[in-house]
């Protein structure tokens, strides 16, 4: 029941309706029996500082932000979080001593769902990810700092490709970790593939029928897992490809589920069951 204690959490987003977050956040809310309610908001780009004035004026309890408000975002919060800062995006919103801390739960997300639903360490593992976007750089920094061996990277924006390089091989110098970080190119993308122990795709390569294949077939075998952070549909072009050759499939529900659980951790201080958040999103 809505009441005048019912308190608000927010997704701020452009455009925010394909979400799947209230779903499952106040599915756990409800279960949890909290006074509060997750709403989504189509912000434009230029009402975001509003957006977020909005949000302390009104005395929300939290929030997420997604594309395109992830690095805005980082302007208008009072702290951002040494992971959000390395990471260089935001996607969750949190109260501390009355300060608006941004803080980013993707990566932390991802590896839980690795090692959770693949039951993967990524630790001295030889990893392709596709793509160097938003996600990617979230992802990168993460099987970073947990040890992996080789990190190989491609995209097809070159210019994207090297500047997430760049900052990974900066980062790697100042937590002095020794892993080889690669740019890869079209060229010997297959070959690199069919050597990998673990496949990341972060492009939205996958969500429509029509889609191209990224990789050949003959790249997959079953010491591999292949992670797609899609989670509609459950079973990507990629993924029943893999699956096919044995290699251990991921979808993204897993990582959906636990970047979100951490952030309602956040929230509210404490832990909601990440097994009935995952339920909700396989089932819708
Ligand atoms: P993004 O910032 O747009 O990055 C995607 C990158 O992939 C872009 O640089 C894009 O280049 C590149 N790309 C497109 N086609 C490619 C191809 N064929 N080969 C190599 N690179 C290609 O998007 P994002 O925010 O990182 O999200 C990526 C995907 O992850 C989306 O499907 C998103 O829904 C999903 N995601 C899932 C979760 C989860 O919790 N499961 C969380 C975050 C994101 P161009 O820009 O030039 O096309």
């Amino acid at each position: 029941m809505v009441n005048a204690d019912t308190k608000l959490i927010c997704l701020l987003g452009h455009p925010v309706e394909h979400s799947k977050s209230p779903i499952f956040q106040n599915n756990s809310l409800e279960k949890e029996g909290i006074n509060a309610k997750y709403m989504a908001f189509d912000v434009n780009p230029e009402n975001l500082e509003e957006a977020i004035k909005g949000l302390k004026s009104l005395g929300f309890k939290g929030g997420n932000v997604t594309i395109p408000h992830k690095e805005e975002v980082m302007k208008y919060v009072d702290e951002v979080t040494q992971e959000a800062r390395i990471i260089g995006a935001v996607n969750t919103l949190y109260w501390k001593n009355g300060k608006l801390i941004g803080d980013n739960t993707d990566g932390r997300g991802f590896i839980l769902s690795l090692m959770e639903d693949g039951k993967i360490d990524p630790m001295g593992k030889k990893v392709l990810v596709l793509g160097a976007g938003g996600a990617s750089k979230a992802i990168t920094v993460k099987l970073l700092t947990e040890g992996v061996e080789d990190i190989y990277i491609y995209d097809i924006d070159q210019n994207r490709l090297n500047s997430l390089c760049e900052r990974l091989k900066e980062l790697r110098d100042v937590v002095n970790i020794d892993v080889n970080i690669n740019i890869l190119s079209e060229k010997n993308l297959n070959e690199i593939a069919s050597k990998v122990d673990l496949i990341v795709n972060c492009t939205p390569i996958g969500l429509n029928k029509s889609d191209p294949e990224l990789l050949d077939d003959s790249v997959f075998n079953e010491n591999q897992v292949v992670f797609d952070l899609i989670y509609n549909p459950s079973r990507t072009k990629l993924l029943k490809k893999a699956s096919k050759k044995g290699a251990h499939i991921i979808n993204g529900a897993g990582m959906l589920a636990y970047q979100g659980a951490l952030s309602f951790e956040k929230w509210l201080n404490r832990k909601p069951n990440v097994k009935n958040m995952k339920k909700i999103l396989e089932r819708d």
